[in-house]
């Protein structure tokens, strides 16, 4: 086992990646949870675009997280929107202001950089590895896994190559199909036959 070397070399990446992602946010005015805020509604869809959803995303409480986006309303970054269905429901979403701090801090430079210096087949295979490793952390921790929504179980392509959600009846478009969603459910993994 490997854990202590897996351990040590997340938690540098980790510290090197905030630090970096601080030091944009501060030029910017703001603190790193805001900027996780921003990055997670700017990569979210339409049905997970809530305070809740947010709070959960960042493993924060629900008194955090508003705080957090009091602070981004403020500043031009987000606006809220109620629901077309329930007035009760709240959407966030970015104001081209919030896009462009994204577009600008996230991924952050050091990063840009440092995958840039690896080659194709090295980042699929650290990708694919550390799918599997936030999979299991979140299983682990019984977290939901806020994956990609073409990924789900629920996407389903119709014959014209138009998709929609058998989840919740809703067509979705291409965009949709490549944010994360609060309501993600991976499919079953198919038993391996042996051989
Ligand atoms: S298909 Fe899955 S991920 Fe996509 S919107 Fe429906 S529940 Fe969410």
């Amino acid at each position: 086992m490997k854990t202590t070397e897996i351990y040590e070399y997340l938690e540098r990446i980790s510290n090197l990646l905030r630090t970096d992602i601080r030091k944009g946010g501060i030029s910017l005015g703001l603190q790193p949870v805001q900027l996780e805020a921003l990055n997670y509604l700017y990569r979210c869809n339409r049905y997970s675009n809530s305070p809740v959803a947010v709070a959960e995303f960042l493993g924060l409480t629900k008194g955090t997280v508003s705080q957090t986006l009091a602070v981004l309303e403020n500043s031009g970054l987000i606006e809220k929107h109620p629901d077309q269905k329930d007035r009760r429901v709240v959407h966030l979403e970015l104001t081209d202001a919030g896009r462009r701090v994204v577009a600008e801090c996230i991924p952050p430079k050091v990063l840009r950089q440092a995958a840039g210096e690896l080659s194709g087949m090295d980042q699929e295979a650290l990708l694919q590895a550390l799918t599997a490793m936030l999979t299991a952390l979140q299983h682990a921790n019984r977290l939901r896994s806020f994956g990609v929504c073409k990924n789900c179980r629920h996407h389903a392509l119709r014959a014209d190559g138009s998709r929609h959600c058998r989840l919740t009846g809703e067509d979705l478009s291409e965009l949709d199909s490549g944010k994360i969603c609060r309501e993600h459910d991976s499919p079953p993994t198919v038993p391996s036959t042996g051989g």
